[in-house]
């Protein structure tokens, strides 16, 4: 799950990691009086809160000396568009801002850990170039970036987070300063079974070392052990994808118009990539799971048909462990019970295969079947195009 600055922020400050004074994120200018009392005298930055990297670039961080500046700054990021060379040229539109005293910067380094996959641990990674997209340093000056890997049971130890701070060429009389910083950092990056903790910048000011922006990633499949994360809104999530989790089916919308119904996830990656090698374009990604049995077969169908660009489904099912006619039986009771109007291509490979493949055949029910997934994924495209040209025609 991915979360904002401000939530990252809120994580942060009870393990003791210096910020700057919050002053709490607002929905409307209207709150920002009290905004600006409680973050303190000025200056203050308006930051707006979305997910994507580059903001301040982009026009959503702005510096305000005086109250009726930050007013300006308010009212013109609330609401606004935010392209930034993270949001795939198309932009997040603005809900909210966070207010904050602003911070007299003297220098910006870049700190983040992450998982480092190779060598199965959380890695440090680090640059005294701050406030440059890492993505550019890593690709101009890869030099310049740090890496250290760390134990996960033992975590940042003092030496290593030492070590750190003379490769960056920090002051020896901020290392103390950098150290339990660091060290902070590395606790929360476990506590919370984190992906990605970036602190970018990380600035120097006359008051101390502050975290002035911060991205917290934390891995969805360790959810389970954190209740107050999994309580939090996901704000990458579509309501069909929260949805579909409460269901316990996985699925993840796209932009195509065949939606797809597989068990397995490698299997459904194959099955996407072979809608694509036929010329067409997934709507989703749903694996259903090892049981694929009625109930779950109409809520897949049921989540799949919420979205209105799908214009016809694949139904990709490998009969391992349940056999291919009760997966048959049960994709026939679902096509009924969901009232199924798109076409629907249906290839089943595994234990009783010909049996399933009599059941769906002798339906009244209309089900296309194919022969291996190939010929599936080129019927579903074809079936996608026509119903399409229908509609288009039609309206
Ligand atoms: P990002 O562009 O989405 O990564 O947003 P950041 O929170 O990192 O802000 C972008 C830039 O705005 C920072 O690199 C700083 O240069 C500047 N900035 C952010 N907060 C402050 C602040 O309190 N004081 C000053 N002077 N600059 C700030
Ligand atoms: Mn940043």
């Amino acid at each position: 799950m991915k979360f904002l600055e401000y939530e990252a922020k809120e994580l942060l400050r009870p393990h003791g990691v210096p910020l700057p004074p919050s002053g709490g994120v607002i929905k409307t200018a209207a709150g920002l009086p009290a905004a600006l009392r409680r973050a303190g005298k000025g200056p203050w930055v308006i930051k707006a809160q979305v997910l994507a990297g580059g903001r301040g670039k982009a026009g959503g961080i702005k510096l305000a000396k005086t109250a009726a500046q930050a007013k300006a700054a308010a009212k013109s990021i609330i609401g606004m568009n935010l392209v930034t060379h993270q949001t795939k040229g198309q932009g997040i539109k603005v809900r909210e801002v966070l207010v904050e005293g602003a911070a007299k910067i003297e220098r910006e380094i870049y700190f983040s850990i992450l998982i480092d996959r190779r060598g199965a641990c959380p890695v440090v990674v680090a640059s005294a170039e701050g406030g440059m997209e890492i993505e550019k340093l890593a690709e101009e000056k890869p030099q310049a970036i740090l890496r250290l890997p760390f134990d996960p049971v033992a975590g940042l130890r003092d030496y290593e987070a030492r070590r750190l701070a003379f490769d960056l060429k920090i002051p020896a009389q901020r290392v103390g300063e950098f150290v339990k910083l660091a060290k902070a950092l590395a606790t929360v990056f476990i506590q919370y079974d984190c992906s990605l903790l970036e602190i970018n910048p990380l600035a120097f000011t006359p008051k101390g070392l502050l975290a002035l922006d911060a991205k917290l990633i934390t891995d969805d499949n360790a959810l389970f052990r954190h209740q107050e994360l999994a309580k939090k809104t996901d704000h990458e999530t579509s309501s069909l994808e929260r949805e579909a989790r409460k269901a316990d089916i996985s699925y993840i919308g796209l932009d195509g118009n065949i939606g797809c119904m597989v068990n397995g996830a490698g299997l459904a990656m194959g099955t996407m990539d072979t809608i694509v090698l036929a010329g067409g374009r997934p709507a989703n990604f749903l694996d259903v799971g090892g049981s694929a049995d009625e109930e779950r077969v109409t809520r897949a169908f049921q989540i799949i048909l919420k979205d209105s660009k799908v214009k016809a489904i694949l139904v990709n099912i490998f009969g391992g462990i349940v056999k291919c006619d009760m997966i048959a039986a049960g994709i026939l009771a679902a096509v009924k019970k969901v009232k199924l109007k798109v076409p629907l291509v249906v290839r089943l490979q595994g234990t009783n295969v010909e049996q399933g493949r009599r059941l769906l055949a002798s339906s009244s029910l209309s089900v296309v079947q194919a022969e291996d997934l190939w010929d599936a994924a080129q019927k579903a495209v074809q079936a996608a195009q026509n119903n399409g040209h229908r509609n288009g025609a039609a309206s």
